[in-house]
């Protein structure tokens, strides 16, 4: 019997990144709902996920990448697609991957003019409905955790309060700006390891969240920036202004840092400007998890962790949960086979529905063009 469809995983190809699209167990279980899976050799070693368990769920495994896209009806990434990849595209086939369209509508274009379908898995749309496909929360989760393991890592102080016979220590003072989704796992993380925890958010609404895990909310006296969908608005720079002079005492007592402040579709604001960390204690980290989009904070290297000449660690690591491989991918994996679950019909055929409102936020190029308005409109742009 023919397969429904075939669903096919290339190995990853950008430095250092360590996730696979998908995951033995869902394997399994696309395979049992009579879909073939094809995956290049390989593709699981960053995440523990062998061969021979890939195999073992029932996947095909081909040595090349030529022969994995050539395969596929459906290609599964994480990464959008490279120079080198863009080529290796079926024509006629459908692509689900993060691709970033709204800042990189180039690379829209170049899969559109490859005829291949593309499926933004950061353009899903934020619903109560999508939230099961939300590659965006997910991996924002482990980002959060992982941020605080690594200010632990890197702080030459101890995180929870210990009495002992050689005496008391005070608990580490963590300071978390943004408490979107890796911010409020930033919070729960710092809080189990037993720091004192303050955030800063510029939506007022989520003060409640940041109290229920035990932090404290930094309040200060600036316009809500509640914008739609859960996310912020850039704000004005007289409330930019006020909100530095507000959060430089913060910054200057805290111990560790964390920085998650993103407005959709611009460039991170800048919370630390250089001057506060100035005036930050020797000893101190700061963990920039914006690093990829510009950073929150002015001294941020991307990419990088150094020591600044008052001895602050600033930490610029990019794509952290790749650090976490093994979870990262299955909660990945996870948010791709809900995915897959909603663009199928009861008979396992691909139905890519423009109408469905998962499926409209999400569909960016199909038969040759550009078909989500607000990319096709950056691309129009972009051209003039
Ligand atoms: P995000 O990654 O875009 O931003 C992170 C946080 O930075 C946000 O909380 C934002 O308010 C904050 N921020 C922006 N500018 C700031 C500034 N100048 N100072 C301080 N903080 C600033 O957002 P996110 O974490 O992905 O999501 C934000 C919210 O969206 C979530 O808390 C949730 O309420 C909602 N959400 C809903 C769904 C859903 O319903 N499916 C899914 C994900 C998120």
């Amino acid at each position: 019997m023919l397969p429904r469809m075939i669903i096919a995983i290339p190995r990853e190809t950008v430095p250092g990144e360590k996730r696979i699209a998908l995951v033995a167990e869902s394997v399994k279980r696309l395979v049992g709902r009579k879909h073939e899976v094809v995956i290049e050799s390989g593709a699981g070693q960053g995440a523990e996920c062998s061969d021979e368990e890939l195999r073992a769920a029932g996947a095909r495994l081909e040595p090349t990448a030529a022969a994995v896209y050539a395969a596929a009806d459906v290609l599964l990434k994480v990464q959008p697609p490279g120079p080198e990849e863009l080529p290796l595209l079926k024509p006629g086939s459908v692509l689900v991957s993060l691709a970033y369209p709204m800042s990189n509508p180039k690379l829209a274009r170049a899969i559109a003019e490859r005829q291949v379908t593309l499926l933004a898995m950061d353009m899903v749309p934020r619903t109560t409905l999508a939230q099961m496909m939300d590659v965006l929360s997910s991996q924002a989760t482990i980002a959060g955790y992982r941020a605080v393991l690594l200010a632990a890592e890197a702080m030459p102080k101890l995180f929870p309060m210990l009495m002992t016979a050689a005496g008391t220590i005070p608990p580490a003072k963590v300071l978390v700006l943004g408490a979107g989704v890796a911010g409020l796992q930033a919070i729960a993380t710092a809080r189990r390891l037993g720091a004192v925890v303050e955030a800063y958010d510029v939506r007022k609404v989520v003060k409640e969240q940041v109290e229920s895990l035990g932090a404290r909310f930094v309040n200060i006296d600036i316009e809500d920036a509640a914008g739609s969908g859960g996310y912020a608005k850039e704000l004005s720079e007289e409330a930019k202004k006020k909100q530095a002079e507000a959060l430089a005492v913060h910054v200057a007592k805290s111990d560790a840092v964390i920085t998650t402040a993103l407005v959709p579709g611009r460039r991170a604001p800048v919370l630390l400007p250089a001057d506060m960390v100035r005036r930050m204690k020797s000893g101190s980290v700061v963990v920039d998890i914006a690093a990829e989009q510009g950073g929150n904070c002015e001294l941020t290297r991307p990419g990088e962790r150094y020591r600044t000449e008052n001895g602050v660690t600033v930490i610029g690591e990019k794509n952290l949960p790749s650090q976490l491989s093994v979870h990262a991918s299955a909660m990945f994996s996870r948010n791709l086979e809900k995915l897959l679950a909603h663009v199928t019909d009861k008979d396992g055929a691909l139905k890519l529905d423009a109408s469905d409102e998962i499926v409209k936020g999400m569909l960016i190029t199909r038969g040759g063009d550009i078909v989500h308005p607000a990319v096709a409109d950056v691309a129009m742009k972009e051209v003039a």
